[in-house]
């Protein structure tokens, strides 16, 4: 766990408060990009303390909007503040805030899907994979749909040192809906034990910090929101290539109310299915009747390797597709009465 930072290293002079920016720039959150913004700021500053010591360190800070967690994050005594903002009515009054701390901001308005990471940070702050983290973190309080697709595509950069991990094992403090986070951290046998759990845990190390009542938000949104911090590390928990444990992970977690079984027979064709499902059980000492929930990290890594090895052995295996052979099948069931409709003309 990062210890709780300071706040309040660097004193920003006088400015208007979160509110008054968003009165000022017309601000009003557009609720179809899922807009709530944080005004208070013990709060924003309680987000910041949760990555850790930020004094002289690099962030970035994505979906800044009005700017509560940014200037949290300024008062912290960053060295440098990249700020990566999609919507340009925001502009503006970051503008107005990195004028309030000369040369350390640099405003970015583009979409953090699309942002190369990679060269966000000056080259000296690279460490090694096995150093402590590097002293750059990111931050940022996104809305759910960006905050969960944007949290896989990192950890895939996780898995290849890529990506903001080409600087070493650059931390991250993210919001997520609550539920979401939840599954994040849970435990096995845990009720929202679920994919995320796994992609997550086996490359990081995560912790679910605090929950963040909806009401804290302006506008309120429907759910609650947690604060997430993740460290990755040194030795990933499954050595094998993310593409592989994504699809053995997703494969048992497809039905997760039945056995284990039902999910991993969906890696292999119908052909040879179930005695290769049951190989692949006995190699990996997996107990078939387990429920997708209850199997731990090194019941997946078991499953992971031997799946490797299966599909080292047969080169085709790994582009198999449960869904696409299921829409051949439909198709070929479909097939002999357009044939007969033909005959009869
Ligand atoms: N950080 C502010 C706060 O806590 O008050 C705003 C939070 S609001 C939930 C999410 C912010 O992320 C908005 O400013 C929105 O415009 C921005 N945003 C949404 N999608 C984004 C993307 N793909 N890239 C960068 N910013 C994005």
């Amino acid at each position: 766990m990062a210890a709780p930072g300071k706040v309040a290293a660097f004193r920003l002079p006088p400015l208007p408060t979160i509110g008054e920016i968003i009165r000022l720039f017309r601000l009003k959150a557009q609720k179809q990009l899922s807009q709530n913004f944080l005004l208070d700021l013990r709060l924003t500053d309680k987000i910041v303390q949760q990555a850790g010591e930020l004094k002289n360190t690099h962030v970035c800070e994505v979906g800044p909007g009005p700017g509560g967690i940014t200037r949290s994050i300024l008062s912290a005594g960053v060295e440098h503040l990249l700020l990566i903002e999609k919507d340009a009515r925001f502009i503006p009054g970051l503008q107005m805030l990195s004028e309030a701390a000369p040369g350390k901001v640099c405003i970015v308005h583009g979409d953090i899907l699309n942002y190369r990471m990679e060269k966000a940070f000056p080259k000296h702050l690279k460490k090694n994979w096995e150093d402590e983290p590097p002293d750059i973190h990111i931050i940022g309080n996104l809305p759910f749909s960006v905050s969960t697709p944007l949290i896989i595509k990192w950890l895939e950069n996780v898995s290849k040192k890529d990506g903001p991990f080409s600087y070493g094992r650059t931390q991250m403090t993210l919001t997520f809906q609550k539920e979401v986070a939840e599954r994040l951290t849970a435990n096995p046998g845990g009720k929202q034990r679920s994919r995320l759990s796994i992609m997550s845990q086996y490359l990081c190390t995560v912790e679910n910090c605090f929950v963040i009542p909806g009401q804290a938000f302006v506008p309120k949104p429907e759910v609650d929101v947690a604060v997430v911090h993740f460290t990755p590390l040194v030795q990933p928990k499954i050595q094998q290539p993310f593409k592989l444990v994504e699809k053995v992970v997703q494969s048992v977690f497809q039905f997760r109310r039945k056995y284990c079984f039902r999910g991993l027979e969906t890696l292999f064709p119908e052909n040879g299915r179930l005695k290769r499902t049951e190989q692949l059980m006995m190699a990996a000492n997996v107990d078939p009747t387990l429920r997708p929930f209850q199997l731990s990290m090194s019941q997946f890594r078991n499953l992971c390797n031997t799946y490797r090895k299966m599909c080292d052995e047969d080169p085709g295996l790994f582009v198999f597709d449960y869904r696409e052979e299921l829409r051949q099948k439909k198709k070929k069931k479909r097939l002999p009465s357009s044939t007969g409709q033909l005959e009869q003309t």
